[in-house]
């Protein structure tokens, strides 16, 4: 990788002010000054430091991050903050995997590896998401039916089967939706079909990444090696799926 690119990419400014940096002799490679910001390094075995600082490079970064509502699932936008700026990293590549709307909380994965992302969201592997809603109306068994005979949510075919379990029937109802497609609005487009509007929506899993609840919203951490693993190898996991 070229030294320049190497340290934009770690967030020590941009492509032009590295580039100063570096003609000013601020950047060592294994302790000798470089003046060259194509000088070509290995980010995993060669020492560089930025003004006397030694930075430590990975590939790829994997946080969890509890989405508060009144953000967007986007890396930059006009209006509203983003996802990303809760995690106040200076890398350029991070982004969200998938979209949460506006509104709904919880389970955000982020990062910059674009092959586990691409695995997560293909419609094919049927990744199931786990919602926890509250319901303006009293959900009932029929609508359990319903959802697991595929609503009709106004697309050429109905949703997939989704599981919804009832926590507490009642004029406000909570509610626990699995889903296993992602379609935008998905979960408030179901309800929307059953007259029982989604009052709060809030994702508390991902395939087999759980959100953390010791997460505020709008805080995050790094996923562990073994919550990693377990999204690199999860399938499609719904009932009598072969796939
Ligand atoms: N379904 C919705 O309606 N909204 C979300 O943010 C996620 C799923």
């Amino acid at each position: 990788m070229r030294l320049d690119k190497f340290l934009t990419e770690l967030g020590c400014g941009t492509r032009s002010q590295v580039k100063a940096e570096i003609k000013k002799h601020a950047v060592t490679v294994n302790g000798a000054v470089v003046t060259k910001p194509d000088c070509p390094i290995n980010p995993n075995t060669d020492l560089v430091c930025f003004g006397g600082q030694q930075l430590h490079y990975q590939e790829f970064e994997y946080y969890m991050l509890n989405k508060p509502a009144g953000c967007v699932s986007a890396v930059s936008d006009s209006r509203y903050p983003t996802v990303l700026s809760y995690l106040r990293s200076p890398r350029r590549d991070l982004f969200p995997v998938g979209r949460l709307d506006l509104d709904t909380e919880g389970l955000l994965l982020i990062t910059n590896d674009g092959v586990l992302a691409h695995q997560l969201l293909s419609p094919k592997k049927h990744i199931p998401k786990t919602y926890y809603a509250k319901i303006d109306g009293m959900v009932t068994e029929q609508d359990v039916q319903v959802f697991q005979d595929g609503v009709d949510i106004g697309e050429k075919k109905p949703a997939l089967p989704a599981k919804l379990e009832i926590c507490n029937a009642g004029p406000i109802s909570e509610i626990l939706v699995t889903i296993y497609e992602g379609k935008y609005h998905q979960v408030k487009r179901m309800f929307d079909f059953v007259r029982k509007p989604v009052l709060y929506l809030k994702r508390m899993a991902m395939g087999p990444l759980q959100l953390d609840e010791s997460l505020k919203p709008g805080e995050f951490r790094t996923l562990t090696d073994r919550e990693l693993s377990a999204l690199r190898s999860c399938k499609d996991n719904r009932n009598g799926s072969t796939e």
